[in-house]
């Protein structure tokens, strides 16, 4: 049986030094791939470090909306910085472009040109990334939060369907949305919040998609799903997310361990 976890932060300060032991006890929980994902200048480099030291890491580079204060005052990635992303995403072991999105979730409702601006500056760089991932024919992990990022996603998402792949990572949304990125030709990924108590709404959506629509991820080191609710999250975690969705989907768990990891090997189509 074999898991992967398509989407964790090991360049998080809880993994200093451990990154080893984290991969050893990943593979112990058949867990044999993972995917770690940068979200801005200083991560990205960090990702692509730890893919070259580990057969089972493999990596995604890319800016994420909230991760933009490396830019200062400008309003997009640079000519220089463009570049540098191509390069990375380049490597043997980058296998897609992300986190990218929008994330407006902790911006002020009211639309000050400050709000503005920021909306602005995050729908730029996401598009930049996303015209890079459709040059290099690379998936991309799409991040959306908050109030108004669903539909301003799919309106700059859509241009690009047809030539990019994409997968809406930490799918906590609805049936109708899901099938709003079905319909682009993207993917969900899903994380231990479907284990929360409180998320009975995710689960009865789920049970209504299809199998090989859905990977599974960790988000590590947040987000981890129960028996470790509110404790660090490690690539391991991801088990227990796949259970409890083969379970919601009525599959045995070897079942969807099979899907879901064919779904995350057809798409990150670099990964070996
Ligand atoms: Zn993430």
């Amino acid at each position: 049986m074999e898991w992967i976890d398509t989407h964790a932060h090991l360049y998080a300060k809880d993994f200093e030094g451990r990154i080893s032991e984290v991969v050893r006890k990943a593979r112990e929980a058949s867990v044999s791939r993972i995917i770690t994902i940068g979200v801005n200048g200083q991560t990205n480099p960090r990702c692509i470090g730890y893919a070259e030291e580990h057969e089972e890491i493999f990596a995604a580079v890319g800016w994420q909306p909230t991760d933009l204060d490396e830019l200062g005052e400008e309003m997009e990635l640079s000519a220089e910085q463009i570049a540098t992303l191509r390069g990375q995403a380049s490597h043997p072991k980058a296998v897609a472009i992300g986190e990218i999105g929008l994330d407006y979730f902790r911006l002020p409702r009211t639309e000050t040109p400050e709000v503005l601006r920021i909306k602005e500056r995050q729908k730029r760089v996401f598009v930049q990334q996303l015209e890079l991932a459709a040059e290099l024919g690379l998936p991309c992990a799409i991040h959306q939060r908050g109030d108004g990022t669903f539909e301003d996603c799919l309106e700059l998402f859509k241009p690009f369907a047809g030539r990019l792949r994409a997968v809406f990572h930490c799918f906590v949304s609805d049936l109708q949305a899901a099938q709003a990125f079905f319909e682009l030709g993207c993917l969900i990924s899903v994380t231990g919040i479907v284990t929360f108590k409180k998320a009975e709404e995710l689960r009865e959506t789920i049970r209504s998609l299809p199998p090989e629509k859905i990977m599974v991820e960790t988000d590590a080191p947040y987000l981890a799903p129960e028996p470790y609710f509110r404790k660090l999250c490690e690539p391991a975690h991801v088990v227990y997310t796949g259970r409890r969705i083969a379970g919601i989907l009525g599959l045995e768990p070897e079942e969807f361990a099979e899907i879901s990891s064919r779904t995350a090997r057809e798409f990150f189509w670099k990964m070996k």
